[in-house]
C-alpha cells in the first residue's frame, strides 16, 4: 500500500470532551466549509448528568452521520498514568461499546484526557490496535493551562500514538498563535489544532469564543488549507508500522 506525500497546508482539527457546541455551533459551521474533524467523546466530566452543556449519545450519532470522526476519549476522563493497563483498557472498551450501541464505528483514534500521556498507555493503545493518538503540546512546549503553542506533527519524528497538538485553543491562545500554528504546516509536517467548547461552558480555561472560532475557520478557508480528521492521517502515514520508537517519557 502506498501513501500520499504530505502536502503543505494540511491541518487536523480536533474537539475534546463532547461539549454541546459540537452540535449547536461547530459541526454546522464546518459543514459549510466542507472541513473534516474529530470529536473526542468521554462519559467522564459531567457528560452523564449535565445535558445542557454536553452532547447526548444521539447527538454523537448525528455527528458521525454528518461525516465527522468520533474518537475515543475514555469512559471516565482519568489521567491514564494513574490507571493500570486493565483499567485503561476497560475505559476504552466501554466507549467502544457505547459507539456500537449507537451505530457509530469503533473509534480508530484516541486522545489523552487532560493532555496526560505516558509510555505504558502507548503500549496499551498499540495492543488494542489504535491507529493514531493525539496528545497535548508538552513536553516540547510548556503548557500554562489556558491554551498554548506546540510542535507540528512530523511522522519522521513523532510516534503515531503520541501526535502533538500544535495549537491548543484557550484564553491564552489567540489569532497570532493560530497563524503561527498554521505556518508550521509545511515540509511534510502537519498542524494539529485542539479545541474544546465553542464556548466551553464548564471549563473556561479551554474556552474559545464563537466569533473568534469563525475567524479561524474563515482564514483557513480563504487560504486554501486542507482540513481533516485525525483518522484521515492514514492516507499519509502508515498506521500499521511504527516509524519511530516509543520515546522514554
Ligand atoms: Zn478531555
Amino acid at each position: 500500500m502506498s501513501f500520499l506525500t504530505i502536502p503543505n497546508r494540511l491541518v487536523v482539527l480536533t474537539f475534546d470532551d463532547g461539549n454541546k457546541s459540537d452540535v449547536t455551533y461547530v459541526a454546522p459551521l464546518l459543514k459549510q466549509y466542507g472541513f473534516g474533524a474529530t470529536f473526542y467523546i468521554t462519559e467522564g466530566l459531567n457528560f452523564l448528568t449535565n445535558k445542557e452543556h454536553y452532547v447526548t449519545w444521539e447527538e454523537v450519532r448525528q455527528l458521525h452521520q454528518a461525516g465527522f470522526e468520533i474518537g475515543n476519549h475514555t469512559r471516565n476522563h482519568k489521567n491514564v498514568n494513574n490507571q493500570t493497563p486493565e483499567e485503561f483498557l476497560a475505559d476504552l472498551e466501554h466507549l467502544d461499546l457505547r459507539c456500537q450501541q449507537y451505530g457509530i464505528p469503533v473509534p480508530e483514534t484516541f486522545c489523552y484526557p487532560g493532555y496526560n500521556h505516558g509510555s505504558q498507555s502507548v503500549e496499551s493503545l498499540t495492543k488494542k490496535g489504535m491507529c493514531f493518538a493525539r496528545r497535548g503540546v508538552a513536553p516540547e512546549f510548556p503548557y500554562e493551562s489556558e491554551g498554548g503553542r506546540g510542535p507540528a506533527y512530523d511522522p519522521k519524528v513523532h510516534h503515531r500514538l503520541l501526535i502533538p497538538t500544535t495549537g491548543a485553543s484557550g484564553p491564552n491562545w489567540g489569532f497570532d498563535d493560530f497563524v503561527w500554528a498554521l505556518e508550521q504546516a509545511k515540509d511534510e509536517r502537519i498542524t494539529v489544532l485542539t479545541f474544546h467548547g465553542v464556548p466551553a461552558l464548564e471549563h473556561p480555561w479551554v474556552n474559545t469564543n464563537p466569533d473568534q472560532f469563525k475567524t479561524y475557520m474563515d482564514f483557513m478557508n480563504d487560504h486554501e488549507y486542507t482540513i481533516i480528521a485525525l483518522r484521515d492521517l492514514s492516507k499519509y502515514v502508515d498506521p500499521k508500522t511504527n516509524r519511530t520508537p516509543i520515546p522514554t517519557l
